[in-house]
């Protein structure tokens, strides 16, 4: 069987380096080794060192690691928000980010808008008593992404409030402006091009001084996985479980190799990949991106409007080795959506637009 060659939004194509490391980590014996011992207090040390260069986490932020970013949305809430949480809802991703919220019997307010449109921050009233806003930065099931630029401007307006971003589509593509962002997640089986089952969340000292507060005033925020006990074992380059071992050292040499590369090759490239992509599609007769403003498309989760011929499409790509996504829920059969993370090279892409160019069935 020839090589497939996966653009869907997650899991996603192996960043190209994976195998190897996977080789390796099995001649180490990386599978059986304690979790408490020095060979894993190493393997910690590196990729979170690595993680700190990729993204610019600022060192009194803390970097814990969890099962997933669907855990992440539960920690942020429980750790960071007493009463009222607020939600920026335009897609499945924004709105689970929400229902988590309900879920542990929060007050949760939000401004919803419909799927696959984008918000205008400064005509948005967020209610004086939220603890915590709530941001997709990259809605993954819409191609919507919300512009830095604009976090900053909450954060510059509610400077008491805290700020969690979702970043798990986005990353490592998008800088994140850290003083802005109290809370940041991901899981890596998206922007990374790793095996799916590690969460990645990143908390700053307010963050963490509330969840101390909140646990002081007898608050429930959680058993093995509150803010207190990961700091503890983080302190000590650990987890309070038995993590997965092998994803930990893979994020950490995957991130060795992004910054072999060099960051800012990285994000040139993503810029250059969906530059094709947009450029290609914005001149199509039948297929047209679905986010119309520039300014909201996302450059690393390209969402195409197909009407009716999703199907058509997949099947076509397939044949020829390409897996793409098909459109999120109720866009199921009337969009594509087609990955730009790291692990998809320039002449991947193009060869990817060029079937579908030749696509006359
Ligand atoms: C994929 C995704 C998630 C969920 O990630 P898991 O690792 O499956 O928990 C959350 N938010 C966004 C924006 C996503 O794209």
């Amino acid at each position: 069987m020839s090589r497939k060659i996966f653009f869907t939004v997650g899991p996603t194509q192996l960043y190209p380096t994976v195998p190897s490391h996977i080789r390796t980590a099995l001649r180490e014996s990386i599978l059986s080794i304690s979790h408490r011992g020095k060979q894993f207090l190493d393997i910690y040390k590196n990729t979170t060192d690595n993680l700190r260069a990729v993204l610019g986490i600022p060192p009194d932020y803390f970097i814990f690691f969890l099962a997933s970013a669907t855990e992440a949305m539960e920690r942020v809430i429980q750790n960071t928000v007493q009463h009222h949480s607020f939600h920026f809802i335009n897609g499945a991703f924004s709105k689970r980010f929400y229902t988590t919220a309900v879920q542990l019997g929060k007050n949760a307010n939000k401004t919803e808008i419909p799927h696959g449109s984008s918000f205008d921050v400064k005509s948005l009233v967020i209610p004086q008593e939220t603890e915590c806003i709530c941001v997709t930065q990259n809605e993954t099931a819409t191609g919507v992404t919300f512009p830095i630029e604009d976090i900053c401007y909450l954060k510059q307006k509610h400077k008491d409030k805290l700020v969690a971003l979702d970043i798990v589509s986005s990353a490592p593509f998008t800088k994140i402006d850290f003083p802005t962002a109290d809370l940041t997640f991901f899981s890596v089986q998206k922007g990374f091009g790793l095996p799916a089952g590690l969460g990645v969340l990143i908390v700053g000292p307010k963050a963490f001084a509330k969840s101390k507060n909140l646990h002081k005033k007898g608050i429930i925020t959680g058993s093995y996985h509150n803010f207190l006990s990961l700091e503890e074992y983080a302190r000590k380059d650990q987890l309070p479980e038995t993590p997965n071992v092998l994803d930990i050292y893979l994020l950490g040499k995957v991130c060795g190799d992004f910054l072999d590369k060099g960051m800012d090759i990285i994000r040139r490239e993503t810029e250059d990949k969906a530059a094709a992509f947009y450029d290609y599609f914005d001149s199509h007769p039948k297929y047209k991106p679905a986010v119309r403003e520039e300014r909201f498309r996302s450059k690393t989760t390209i969402v195409i409007d197909t009407p009716g011929e999703t199907a058509k499409i997949i099947t076509y790509l397939a044949k020829n080795g390409f897996i793409i996504s098909s459109g999120y829920g109720l866009f199921k059969e009337n969009q594509i959506r087609l990955a730009n993370f790291p692990s998809h090279s320039i002449e991947d892409a193009k060869r990817l637009i060029n079937i579908v160019k030749y696509m006359h069935v």
